[in-house]
């Protein structure tokens, strides 16, 4: 939880302390409308604060959910560009006339296996 969340929530339960006190005080003095209003007033701030660490949690978990994403969104581009890089591979290697020519970019040729006779010298 936030810094931010943290004196959100303990704003919301100071301020229910406070008026929940006031709401004994006013029915000890039997002013039973502003008993009643304060304890109305001391739910709302406690639901308060409920609800800010339900949403601070919820962001928390969006926050990580959002991070996961786009971790397994990377391990995906990795992947395919991996696979990429291995199909262009095996598409030179295939096109090649022979290993040695795959090897050396063409410079130099295996005699013995090579399927392009003009290259021999
Ligand atoms: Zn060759």
């Amino acid at each position: 939880m936030s810094h931010h969340s943290r004196a959100l929530q303990a704003a919301y339960l100071a301020g229910a302390f406070l008026l929940g006190l006031t709401a004994i005080q006013r029915a000890a003095h039997d002013v039973w409308p502003q008993a009643l209003a304060a304890t109305v007033v001391t739910v709302l701030l406690v639901d308060g604060a409920v609800r800010a660490a339900d949403y601070a949690r919820t962001r928390e978990q969006l926050r990580a959910a959002i991070e996961e994403q786009t971790r397994r969104a990377a391990r995906a581009r990795h992947a395919a560009a991996i696979t990429k890089d291995t199909e262009a591979i095996w598409h030179d290697l295939l096109a090649a006339c022979c290993l040695t020519a795959w090897e050396t970019g063409g410079r130099d040729h295996d005699t013995a296996t090579c399927t392009r006779t003009e290259n021999h010298r």
